[in-house]
């Protein structure tokens, strides 16, 4: 069905189980999760899927080393237990990660750690070795043996700077460890959106969908696109609209105060001598403010972050000039020998995302728990339907909290849990082929069907994951062309998304059906040609896709500190 058809048969049919707001990867989560109990559910979204936080994060699945100092035993061993599952469903695009700390002292955070631990309000301070080998040793114990990834070790200053020369003379050792990076977040958010609809006939999901007002029994929505109102009658409402919460129970008729969000910003650095310093792993280290740094390579590129402000109006939140100073100056601080780091040119992208982490008085933003929680608020004063909002949680954990609210809505509505999702593959990452032998094996298949070379077909893969089979017979069933301006993707490609990736606006293939801008790629020539493409495909007359141009460039240059040429 077109979009404009399953609107008309959502207006049609306006009764719903579960009415999910928000699209991000715990709206998403759910959806999947409730199609697995043959629940009906809609899901809308106001922009495009995984718009928000979904798509800022830092891409880290981790457990949450940091978590420890707050004594939070529970929420590191769910995310482990979280990160070892996305390791095996989502193995396309979830990968272990070699993460490595400088470090530079023996006895530092000592005192303030178990202080924390003990609830005092003490600040986070930089931490030495006897603390990280407590905090690692734990770590490796509650992550258990199932993702077979090896246990931390460290290394004396000697070996560390004779790998690194670039760190600084003053470490007194390193010591690494493993956790888990996601090349495409938003890719994986979509996906579950279409594993759920493919799993179940009544879940559907809608981007560019808002939820507008609501009375009585019915809530409002509408149509960003047309601006088109539609009216719908659900037994249940999932407020997953992440740092929107507080703004969308207020629409909904509900007043709430949960959200304390924090603004975290990231860059996308081109530096090559950094590049090589990372090693292909992660730097993880501690400003002297406490906050925790992180870089590591992605693509030939570095993402290095990130921020943690409090902000009130997640629509507003990009980043600021303060944030850029202060990442490179942390980056700098880590390779004092790699010259220029703190320069301005080697940005190829910024982006920033809020938190919905759950409102607190804690005194520095780094101690508020990233744990989850849904609050239930109950039918009533002149709105018939409960309203369940998800609260705070991170990426890793997003099943684990769709699992728990289902359970909580499955009691809601008395009915029995048919199925988990536990060991579930998503998407692309059905039958992948983990080993260089069985990718070889895959590829050589894939390529007798389609006689598309093996390199081009490696490439699919990674984006892919086994979705790649579906994507290359499109692309060999007719006249192919590589991009005029961006030849690592054909034409046949960017129409295989426009026609069944829900792609509504020029920027959901640019920011984030594929990583273009991520990795610096853009040039106007590109946005021009991708939007001729999306043009022909979609029916958009001139004056839309010259919309849909300007929207786009000015989307880069404000948001993003692209100035396109
Ligand atoms: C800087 C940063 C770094 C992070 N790093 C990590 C990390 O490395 N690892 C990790 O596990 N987690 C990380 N996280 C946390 C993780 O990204 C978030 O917890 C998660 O993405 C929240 O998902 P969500 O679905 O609740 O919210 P969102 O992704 O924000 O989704 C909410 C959606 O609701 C939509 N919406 C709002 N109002 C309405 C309305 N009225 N109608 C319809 N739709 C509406 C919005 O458009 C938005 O798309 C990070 C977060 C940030 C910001």
């Amino acid at each position: 069905m077109t979009r404009e058809q399953r609107l008309e048969a959502i207006q049609r049919r306006p009764e719903v189980c579960v009415l999910i707001v928000g699209g991000g990867i715990n709206g998403a989560g759910l959806l999947r999760e409730l199609a697995l109990q043959e629940v009906d559910a809609l899901l809308v979204e106001k922009s495009d899927f995984a718009s928000g936080a979904s798509s800022a994060s830092t891409r880290i699945i981790h457990g949450g080393l940091r978590y420890l100092e707050n004594g939070e035993f529970r929420l590191v061993r769910e995310s482990l237990r979280e990160r070892n599952r996305l390791l095996k469903n989502a193995p396309h695009y979830v990968r272990p990660l070699p993460t490595t700390i400088p470090i530079f002292s023996w006895t530092k955070g000592l005192f303030s750690a178990p202080a924390r631990f003990l609830g005092l309000n003490v600040r986070p301070s930089d931490r030495g070795t006897l603390l990280i080998k407590i905090g690692l040793t734990l770590y490796d114990l509650l992550a258990g043996k199932q993702a077979g990834l090896p246990a931390h070790r460290f290394k004396s200053r000697h070996a560390s700077l004779a790998a690194r020369p670039q760190l600084p003379p003053e470490i007194v050792c390193t010591a690494t460890y493993y956790d888990a990076s996601i090349s495409y977040p938003e890719r994986l958010c979509l996906e579950l959106v279409q594993d759920a609809e493919r799993q179940s006939s009544t879940a559907q999901a809608l981007n560019y969908v808002r939820v507008e007002s609501a009375h009585g029994d019915t809530v409002v929505l509408e149509d960003v696109i047309a601006g088109q109102k539609l009216r719908i009658k659900p037994r249940t409402v999932v407020n997953a609209t992440g740092a929107w919460i507080d703004f969308t129970n207020r629409a909904l008729g509900r007043q709430s105060q949960y959200i304390g969000g924090t603004k975290g910003s990231h860059l996308v650095l081109e530096q090559p001598e950094l590049l090589a310093a990372t090693k292909g792993q992660m730097l993880y280290f501690a400003n002297a403010d406490g906050r925790i740094c992180i870089f590591y390579p992605y693509y030939g590129k570095v993402i290095a972050g990130s921020t943690d402000i409090p902000v009130s109006d997640p629509e507003t939140a990009v980043c600021g000039e303060d944030e850029v100073d202060y990442i490179l100056e942390s980056v700098a601080q880590v390779f004092p020998a790699i010259p220029r780091l703190r320069d301005l040119s080697n940005i190829v992208y910024r982006f920033c995302g809020v938190r919905p982490l759950p409102r607190s008085d804690a005194s520095t933003p780094g101690e508020i728990s990233r744990d989850h929680s849904c609050e239930v608020i109950p039918a009533g004063n002149g709105i018939h339907f409960p309203v369940y909002s998800l609260v705070g949680g991170k990426w890793t954990t997003f099943r684990a909290f769709a699992e728990q609210v289902a359970d909580r809505i499955l009691r809601h509505l008395a009915r029995r849990r048919l199925a988990s999702s536990a060991d579930l593959p998503i998407g692309g990452g059905k039958a992948y082929p983990t080993t260089a032998a069985a990718k070889s094996v895959w590829l050589a298949a894939l390529n007798e069907k389609t006689r598309l070379p093996v390199e081009r077909l490696g490439i699919l893969l990674d984006r892919y994951g086994t979705r790649a089979e579906e994507v290359a017979q499109f692309l060999s069933a007719g006249l192919d062309q590589p991009l005029r301006s961006q030849p690592e993707y054909t034409r046949r490609e960017i129409q295989f998304m426009a026609s069944r990736e829900c792609i509504v606006r020029l920027d959901d293939l640019i920011l984030r059906r594929t990583i273009m801008a991520l990795l610096g790629q853009l040039s106007l020539e590109l946005v021009e040609e991708l939007a001729t493409l999306l043009a022909a495909e979609l029916a958009w007359s001139q004056d839309r896709m010259q919309q849909e141009i300007a929207r786009t460039v000015e989307l880069l240059s404000t948001v993003h500190g692209i100035r396109l040429r």
